[in-house]
């Protein structure tokens, strides 16, 4: 079973979080995992290249909110999913983990697509807009991730 992955950025403002309001996120069906006591394990170069993807899209389609990205094992048919969290004030973003990694990226840059469109889109969540946005993630992070591997060779 693939290990949730949690930007790191946002990992320390959900402890934060945690530490400051206590149990009652803690309590809470929609409270963001617990954070390992232990250090970190190195990342492995796949989380690595995930986390490159997730930066360029923090980077290039920023929003003005907090957006949480972990790779988590999730019940029903989904791939990803985007939801409106509110213990964090903004967005969660759940990629699936059981899929190859190029599935992840997919849905990475699927679901960051409505991130970029969260509150404008229509009634039709993959409407024009969300199609523009779609397009704007995938050059992104086809760009960060090609970039990555010429910086590896
Ligand atoms: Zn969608």
């Amino acid at each position: 079973m693939r290990r949730p992955i949690v930007d790191p950025i946002l990992a320390a403002l959900l402890a934060a979080l945690v530490v400051t309001a206590g149990c009652a996120l803690l309590g809470c069906a929609a409270a963001p995992p617990a954070m390992p006591a232990q250090a970190p394990t190195a990342l492995t170069p796949e989380e690595e290249t995930f986390q490159v993807a997730v930066a360029a899209l923090r980077v290039e389609v920023p929003r003005p909110f907090p957006v949480l990205v972990e790779i988590v094992e999730i019940d029903g048919p989904y791939l990803g999913l985007t939801l409106l969290d509110p213990s964090i004030g903004g967005l969660r973003v759940l990629i699936e983990s059981r899929q190859s990694f190029q599935g992840l990226i997919d849905a990475l840059v699927h679901e960051w697509a409505h991130v970029a469109v969260w509150g404008a889109s229509s009634e039709d969540s993959h409407d024009a807009l969300w199609g523009v946005a779609y397009a704007r993630c995938y050059r992104c992070v086809r760009r960060a991730l090609d970039s990555a591997r010429a910086e590896m060779q």
